[in-house]
């Protein structure tokens, strides 16, 4: 099914490490022109873009403008665009009574605003040629809504209005708009839970583990690929079950 990728043009925000990473890699490996854009993590930036020849673009999720210019590089690199994953984040655990102005605001504009900058720069163009894919990643917390990660939460339920009035919109423009929501996966952003933490996760989890970055990787580039051409609107839970 992911050789209906191969010669795919795909554009990744959040691809320097995690899941981001992993999507990098997968495209890659399935015969895509890969693209993906980085904040902090140059070095880690570059050794992947060399190891998956793809190119890699520094910039902010959060600034439209930023967003606009890396959208014209991948497209001047990658001849085109077929596929956008929107995947850039970050996550912060605090009491709701801590959260500051700032916090809530830097959360927002880069989980949900990143969506927003690189979805209205990819659309454009999309609309052009009348196809195109976009696949945003949520959270199961978006769904569910988790304790101390209220802004967090909010976010990503931002995320899952943004995907099904999107795909509404574009739809009649050939373009399918898909959110994938991950549970607890082995990335960095996890790296602050103790391992009696992570054991509990487990347990809560049907499937008895964590996620991989890979679990994540294969249902994105299944959502990207045409088998999955009559799918539109709908929110994937990629989380072994947590959040039923
Ligand atoms: P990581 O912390 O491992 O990686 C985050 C990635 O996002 C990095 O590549 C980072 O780039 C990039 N990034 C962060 N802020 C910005 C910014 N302002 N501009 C550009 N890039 C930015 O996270 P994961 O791989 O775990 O998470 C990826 C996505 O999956 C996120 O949206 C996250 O919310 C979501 N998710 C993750 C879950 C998990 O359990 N891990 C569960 C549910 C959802 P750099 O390092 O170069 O700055």
């Amino acid at each position: 099914m992911f050789n209906l990728l191969k010669g795919k043009r795909v554009l990744i925000t959040g691809g320097s490490r995690g899941i981001g990473e992993a999507c990098v890699r997968a495209f890659a490996r399935y015969g895509c022109r890969v693209c993906f854009v980085y904040k902090n993590s140059r070095q880690a930036a570059e050794e992947l873009a060399k190891e998956a020849g793809a190119l890699a673009v520094c910039a902010d999720v959060s600034s439209f403008s930023q967003a606009e210019s890396a959208l014209a590089k991948a497209v001047d690199y990658l001849g085109g665009l077929d596929i956008l994953v929107n995947n850039a984040g970050i996550a912060q655990e605090k009491l709701f009574t801590d959260i500051s102005e700032l916090d809530w605001k830097n959360m927002i504009d880069i989980n949900l605003g990143g969506v927003f900058n690189f979805s209205s720069a990819a659309a454009k163009l999309m609309i052009q040629n009348h196809s195109g894919k976009i696949i945003n990643i949520g959270s199961m917390w978006g769904k569910t809504g988790a304790s101390c990660e209220v802004h967090y939460s909010a976010s990503k339920a931002g995320i899952e209005g943004l995907t099904k009035a999107l795909a509404k919109e574009l739809g009649p423009s050939g373009i399918n708009v898909n959110c994938i929501e991950p549970g607890v996966i082995d990335t960095d952003m996890n790296r602050g839970y103790s391992a009696a933490d992570i054991a509990e996760l487990c347990e809560r989890t049907p499937l008895c583990r964590l996620g991989s970055a890979d679990d994540v990787a294969n249902a994105v580039c299944f959502l990207a690929s045409d088998a999955a051409s009559f799918i539109t609107g709908q929110i994937i839970g990629v989380d072994g079950g947590f959040a039923v």
